[in-house]
């Protein structure tokens, strides 16, 4: 069962839901209808069991350490149907996560950032503002990933190549090799570390990213990114002889 303030509102035609989430003006509809996006998703089942309250995911969360952000809310929220809460969480919280999944401690069984993943999804794939803004310094890197099937590797991060990261990218890039000393050894890769696709492999990728609808998100998000993307790889499918 939902629960919503809108809810009691049915049975009671003077009743004025309380703006307990901020976003009282977006219509109620509106939220349950993204709440049942997030909860039809096939991984929902698996990622909730209802929750405990014990606080355990938010001490393994590292998000939770830094920000106005906790994983156990996510779970509490998505357990009570509470579609109010679970609206202003896909504006503001879930882009706190950093997907780290260090949550799956959870003793109840659940997956609080898998529960995100879906929620982020929902708000991509729906256009939701906080999709636009959470993803807008990184449109660079989903071009990149996306045309060449390689990954953004720290030695390609530099101010002027990504002015909007902030101050921070030129105090990574000044002091690369320090970082390094300090971070796990899979973040040591560089570009000359020989990240070539086969042209097989980047013809494969290209239909997947067109036949799962990965590309079509993006068009939700950054019209202009989706259309480059989209020509590129169509272009490259036609010289292949695949019709997408
Ligand atoms: S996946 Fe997200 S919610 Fe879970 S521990 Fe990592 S940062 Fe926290
Ligand atoms: S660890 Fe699991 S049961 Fe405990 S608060 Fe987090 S989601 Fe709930």
């Amino acid at each position: 069962m939902i629960q919503t303030s809108a809810r009691h509102a049915e049975t009671d035609a003077h009743y004025k839901a309380p703006d307990v989430a901020g976003y009282g003006e977006v219509p109620h509809d509106e939220k349950v209808r993204l709440f049942e996006q997030v909860k039809g998703d096939f991984r929902f089942a698996d990622y909730l069991f209802g929750c405990y309250e014990c606080g355990i995911c938010v001490a393994a969360c590292p998000s939770a350490k830094f920000y106005d952000f906790s994983p156990r809310r996510v779970a509490q929220a998505a357990a009570r149907e509470d579609v109010d809460l679970i609206y202003q969480q896909m504006q503001e919280d879930i882009w706190e996560c950093s997907q780290c999944f260090s949550c799956l401690r959870c003793p109840r069984g659940n997956n609080p950032g898998g529960i995100i993943t879906i929620m982020r999804e929902v708000a991509v794939n729906n256009g939701l503002a906080s999709a636009k803004e959470a993803l807008v310094g990184y449109s660079r890197i989903i071009y990149k990933i996306m045309s060449s099937g390689t990954q953004v590797s720290p030695d390609m991060l530099r101010s002027d190549a990504f002015p909007d990261w902030g101050p921070e990218t030129a105090d990574v890039a000044d002091n690369l090799d320090l970082w390094r000393r300090a971070l796990p050894a899979e973040t040591m890769h560089t570009t000359s570390a020989g990240w070539s696709v086969a042209d097989k492999t980047l013809v494969e990728l290209y239909l997947i990213w067109l036949e799962t609808g990965a590309l079509d998100m993006i068009a939700e998000v950054d019209r202009g990114l989706h259309s480059i993307l989209l020509e590129l790889m169509e272009e490259r499918l036609e010289e292949e002889g695949i019709q997408p």
